[in-house]
Parts: C-alpha cells; sequence; structure tokens
C-alpha cells in the first residue's frame, strides 16, 4: 500500500516511514500540509501530523477529507484530547499518539485498510432499512435518495447496524469491528463517530440506544 506520511519532524518521519516499509508497505514523507493536499492521490493511507508548520493541522484534514476517501490517521501530542476529538469530528478515521509505537501503527493502519477494503462476494451489497439505503459494494449510503457525506468509520459503523437491523450490536462488538479488539480504549472514538453520524443521517430515533448494551437500527 501507499502510505503518505505528513510529518514536519524529521526523525518521527523517518521511523514512520521505516515502519511502514517494514511491513511492505511504500512510504512517501512531505512535511507541509500543503504538499499533502498536493501530493494525496494515489496514497491508500494518510497518516497526518497536526502540527504543522504552514496551516493547521485540522484544516489540512478536512480539505484532504474533501478530495480523498483514503483513511486517515492523525497524529496527537499526548494528552492533547481537543485536538483528538476535533479531528475525529473533521473525519478523521482513527488516532495515533506520540510517541508512536510501531506494532500499534501497523494495526491501525492494517485495520483501517482491511475495513475499507472488505466486501464478502457472498453478502448482501444492497441493504434497505426504513429510508436507508446502504450500497455495500460501493460504499454510499442514503436516506431517502439524499446521499450522506460519510467518513470511512461512520459508513462502517452504519453500515454493521444496518446488516444486524433489528438486533442490539453491543459496543465490544463495534469496537472489535471497527478497530480490532486489542484496541477497547477507542470507545470515546466511538461516540464521536455515532454523534457524527446521527447528525447527518437526521433521523432522530434511527440508531436506538439500548442502555448498557449498545445500539440498536429498526427495521419497519
Ligand atoms: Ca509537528
Amino acid at each position: 500500500m501507499h502510505v503518505l506520511i505528513v510529518e514536519d519532524d524529521d526523525a518521527m518521519a523517518s521511523a514512520l516511514g521505516a515502519a511502514v516499509a517494514s511491513a511492505g508497505h511504500k512510504p512517501t514523507r512531505v512535511s507541509r500540509g500543503e504538499d499533502a493536499l498536493l501530493d494525496h492521490r494515489n496514497h491508500e493511507v494518510i497518516l497526518l501530523d497536526l502540527g504543522l508548520p504552514d496551516m493547521d493541522g485540522l484544516d489540512v484534514l478536512r480539505k484532504l477529507r474533501q478530495v480523498t476517501h483514503a483513511p486517515i490517521l492523525i497524529l496527537t501530542a499526548r494528552d492533547d484530547e481537543r485536538s483528538v476529538v476535533l479531528g475525529l469530528r473533521s473525519g478523521a478515521d482513527d488516532y495515533l499518539v506520540k510517541p508512536v509505537k510501531l506494532v500499534e501503527l501497523l494495526a491501525r493502519i492494517e485495520a483501517v485498510t482491511r475495513r475499507t477494503n472488505r466486501s464478502g462476494p457472498s453478502a448482501p451489497q444492497q441493504i434497505v432499512v426504513g429510508p436507508l439505503a446502504v450500497d455495500l459494494d460501493r460504499r454510499v449510503a442514503a436516506v431517502e435518495h439524499r446521499q450522506l457525506s460519510l467518513t470511512a468509520t461512520e459508513f462502517d459503523l452504519l453500515a454493521l447496524l444496518a446488516k444486524n437491523a433489528g438486533s442490539v450490536v453491543t459496543r465490544e462488538q463495534i469496537l472489535d469491528a471497527l478497530w480490532g479488539d486489542a484496541f477497547l480504549a477507542h470507545s470515546r472514538s466511538l461516540d464521536v463517530h455515532l454523534t457524527g453520524l446521527r447528525a447527518k443521517l437526521k433521523i432522530p430515533g434511527f440508531i436506538i440506544n439500548v442502555r448498557g448494551v449498545g445500539y440498536r437500527v429498526e427495521q419497519e
């Protein structure tokens, strides 16, 4: 896979590049936000440092999100919760806290790409739940013909709930399906993605909280 590394710190960038290359991927490194916006094409994953010299990292993220569906993982300083939440709301698929553990980095890259590339050959490609239509093949969802502009993670979350319409999907099942079971620490990310998804669906009560258990969407 082609991985774009957007990082102004040379030491950090070369460590990330070496880790990515060790897993058989092809890293490309840029150090400025403007270069990320110019060079994002043909990359299947983007690692984005939020502290860049020329532009606010969150602005870079929002602009990238408008032009690419590639998974974007943001890199943030420890304890910068605000950036994490803003980043996830602005379309990041996941985040990593510096100093990044290389094993974790590779696992996250694998997790986000596994879910964006996954499509079972025998699975139904179109799911309809009430006003919602989810096309698993094209990875698009629409509510009464209004196509939703979803991030990769929001789409996966919605598809998972829609596939299980009428049944409760537990938080653990969601965390497992979206992040892999090693990363239960992502509970807060799930809340942010859920909030974003609900805002885009604009169907109050469509995703039902089953208190202490999980979430459910109801078939008509
Ligand atoms: Ca930086």
